[in-house]
This record gives C-alpha cells, sequence and structure tokens, in this order.
C-alpha cells in the first residue's frame, strides 16, 4: 500500500514536471508566434507603403508623358505648316534637293507627332481621365464602318480584309473607344500580314462577347506574348514596318477600361488571334 503511494507520489511530481514543461513550452510558442504577427504586421504596412510608392511613380510618368507630348505637339505641328509652305507651289521654288529635305523633314515631323497624339493617349488612358460613354451598342454598324475605313489601309492586292457580319444583338460599352480598339487590332493585322486574310469576328458566349482579330501574318513568339503590350516594345523584325509600339499597350489599357480583357494566341509561322472579351452586361 504504502508502496503504490509512493509511486503515485512519484508520479504526480513527474506530471507536474511535464506539465510545467508543456505551460513553458506553450508560452514560448505563444511568444514566437505573437512576434510573428508583429513582423506580418509590420511587412503589411511596408507592402502598402512599397505600393503607395508605385502607385505615385506610376502616376508621375503617366504626368510627365502628358506634360511633355503636349508640349512637343505644338512645335511639331508648326514644323509640319512650315514644310508644307516650303514645298507650296505658291511659294519660292526649290531645287530638287531642297524638295527632297523639306520632304524629310515634313515626313520625320509627321511620325514624331504620331509618337506624341500617343503617348497622350496612352498617359491619358493610364491616368484614368477617359470618361467612359456606356450604351447599348450594336456591333453591326461599328463593324461596317470599321469595314469602309479600313478598306483604305489595305492595300495588299494579297491580304484580304474580312469583317464578318456580327449576331444582331447588343452589348453595353463605349462604342468609340470599342472601334478605337478593333481598328488598332485590325491595322496592326493589315500591317504585319504579307499575304492572306485578316479577319473581324463577333461570337456570343454565354454572358459574353469575344471579338477577335485573326490573322494570317508572321505570328509571335510565345515569350514574346506578353512583352509585346509593353510600352515601345517591337519584336524583333517587325520595326521596319514602322509604328511606335504603343498600339497594344493603350488597346490593352482602354480593354480594360470597359471591363474586359485582350489576350492574344499565336505561333510563328501560324498567323496571330488578337481576344477582346466584354462582358455583356458592360463596364
Ligand atoms: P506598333 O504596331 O506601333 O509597332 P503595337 O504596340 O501595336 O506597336 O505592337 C507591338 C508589336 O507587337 C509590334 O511592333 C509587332 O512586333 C507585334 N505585333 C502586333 N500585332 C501583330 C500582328 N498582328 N502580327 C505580328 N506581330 C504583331
Amino acid at each position: 500500500m504504502r508502496q503504490q503511494r509512493d509511486e503515485l507520489a512519484v508520479l504526480n511530481e513527474e506530471l507536474q514536471e511535464t506539465n510545467r514543461g508543456v505551460l513553458a513550452l506553450y508560452g514560448q510558442l505563444s511568444e514566437e508566434l505573437e512576434a510573428t504577427n508583429r513582423g506580418v504586421v509590420a511587412l503589411y504596412a511596408e507592402l502598402d507603403e512599397k505600393s503607395a510608392q508605385l502607385r505615385a511613380a506610376s502616376e508621375s510618368k503617366s504626368r510627365f508623358l502628358a506634360n511633355v507630348s503636349h508640349e512637343l505637339r505644338a512645335p511639331v505641328t508648326a514644323i509640319i505648316g512650315l514644310g508644307r509652305l516650303l514645298a507650296d507651289s505658291a511659294s519660292d521654288p526649290l531645287t530638287g534637293e531642297q524638295s527632297q529635305q523639306v520632304e524629310l523633314i515634313r515626313s520625320s515631323a509627321t511620325d514624331l507627332l504620331t509618337l506624341v497624339n500617343e503617348l497622350l493617349d496612352l498617359a491619358k488612358a493610364e491616368s484614368g481621365r477617359i470618361e467612359l460613354n456606356v450604351a447599348e451598342v450594336d456591333l453591326r454598324p461599328v463593324f461596317g464602318q470599321l469595314r469602309g475605313t479600313l478598306r483604305a489601309v489595305a492595300t495588299r492586292p494579297e491580304v484580304k480584309l474580312v469583317v464578318e457580319e456580327p449576331p444582331a444583338a447588343t452589348l453595353r460599352t463605349d462604342e468609340v473607344l470599342l472601334g478605337q480598339v478593333l481598328r488598332n487590332l485590325l491595322h496592326n493585322g493589315l500591317k504585319f500580314t504579307e499575304r492572306g486574310e485578316v479577319r473581324l469576328r463577333a461570337l456570343r458566349r454565354d454572358d459574353h462577347w469575344a471579338l477577335t482579330v485573326t490573322d494570317t501574318g508572321p505570328g509571335i513568339a510565345p515569350e514574346l506574348h506578353e512583352r509585346i503590350f509593353e510600352e515601345f516594345y517591337q519584336a524583333p523584325g517587325t520595326t521596319r514596318v514602322g509604328g511606335t509600339g504603343l498600339g497594344l499597350p493603350y488597346a490593352r489599357r482602354l480593354v480594360t477600361l470597359l471591363g474586359g480583357t485582350l489576350e492574344l494566341t499565336s505561333e510563328p509561322g501560324r498567323g496571330s488571334t488578337f481576344t477582346v472579351t466584354l462582358p455583356v452586361g458592360g463596364a
């Protein structure tokens, strides 16, 4: 009996010891957890600060682009006007070489004006200063207008421009901005395709529209699929056709403003398909 009591006492002592150990461990763990929590909170604060800094940097960039482009527009327009005046038949006649040089000045100034205008557009879209004018839009007249205006750009006889007739249904969006995006994509298709076709098609899928621009052009390597949406990026081998590298970033901005996405599927040698996906109900 006594021996049993002694054993129990020893057991009890051991149990208490274990308890103390567990309590100490618990305390230590709680402290560590608290320290980790404090670390996480500090990290969150740092993240918040960093994203505020990023936002401020991006806003400064847009403001800088907008100001510079705006300031450049007047002198560049003046150069183009003066060039036109010099080349005018009513002015003193120019020598052959002078005419060539004036023409060079004019075409460079026109390229610069395009760049300045595109930069301004992009800066405006990035700073969120574009006001949406959302209404029920019938795609048929939008497509009809694109068919008409892009015919002038589709000058290669080996390339056919096909604007399919869209289904008779409407979607809530900004007609002007949507037109700009599709014109931009069709323009690119026509610019980069040497033979075959460039096709615009509208498909209704459940609660969204897929507007696709497909071409039989050179195609784009998978590793460049995101890069071509970066400002000023032009894929190797495509720079000779001209352009600024600002069209696609601008188009993607506009589509985002419209509540949709702009995606690319393409492979070198197999053409490209740019897909604008828009919710039927609008932005
Ligand atoms: P830009 O056409 O003025 O060069 P974009 O931003 O519109 O600028 O396009 C960026 C680049 O993406 C182009 O320079 C070209 O390399 C590539 N690209 C765009 N559209 C196509 C296309 N349909 N087929 C092949 N490459 C394309």
